[in-house]
């Protein structure tokens, strides 16, 4: 009757341990982000390449039930529910058609406004809400999203803003048929300074951008306008 050696040891059958039954053991590549249940951008392009990131839910973007990284959900966005570009997705590291969408979100009162202002009576403004792919005469094509102002007949004005495919990084504006502006948005021309700018710095770069964007159409529209109704100015 010697004292027990030893407490008696269960040995229980090993049952996984509870999971959410989306845990893919991937990490999140979200800064500062650590949970591991992240899941990959489903984003293919035209060419069949997919994108290598994965998100958590958190640092995800759903679109039409898709799961993607934040810059594909912005290009899903951006081109709308159908997914309807012709010839397929842009390739998979095309930022063109969100950084249009970006711009011309910021934008787009700014934009109905300047059309209303000038706008007759038997006139009104339709806004796109998504960004298409318009191809030029020699072929190259860029992303764009437009207003235009229309009376019975077709367009008065139209303001596009758009990026080219070949220069991904610089965001244009059409008034008419000029270009009235061409400029590559100060927080992606940072990404190539070796200093970094201030927060502070940054944020009064993109303010002076807009404000420059908003003149510079608002001016447009007047000019076309004056030229519509006076057509011997246009020259
Ligand atoms: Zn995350
Ligand atoms: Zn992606």
């Amino acid at each position: 009757m010697g004292a027990p050696s030893a407490m008696p040891i269960f040995r229980r059958k090993t049952t996984p341990t509870v999971e959410p039954p989306y845990a893919s053991g991937l990490r999140c590549q979200a800064r500062g982000c650590s949970r591991y249940d992240a899941v990959a951008c489903t984003y293919r392009d035209r060419r069949g390449r997919g994108c290598t990131a994965a998100f958590c839910a958190d640092h995800s973007v759903v679109v039409d039930d898709g799961n993607y990284c934040r810059r594909h959900g912005g290009t899903m966005r951006a081109l709308g529910a159908r997914g309807k570009v012709k010839g397929g997705l842009p390739d998979v590291d095309n930022r063109g058609p969100s950084l249009v969408q970006h711009v011309a979100n910021t934008l787009e009162p700014h934009i109905a406004t300047a059309l209303d202002a000038v706008a007759r009576p038997h006139e009104q403004v339709i806004a796109e809400r998504e960004v298409n792919k318009a191809f030029d005469p020699d072929r190259s094509s860029r992303w764009e999203r437009a207003w235009r102002l229309v009376d019975g007949t077709g367009v008065v004005i139209k303001v596009a803003v758009f990026v080219e495919e070949s220069r991904p990084d610089v965001v244009a504006v059409r008034v008419g048929s000029h270009i009235v502006f061409e400029e590559v948005p100060p927080w992606i021309a940072s990404r190539q300074n070796p200093e970094p700018a201030s927060e502070e710095q940054e944020e009064a770069a993109r303010r002076e951008f807009y404000r420059q964007l908003q003149v510079t159409i608002a001016q447009g529209v007047d000019r076309v306008r004056q030229t519509a109704d006076h057509p011997a100015w246009a020259q």
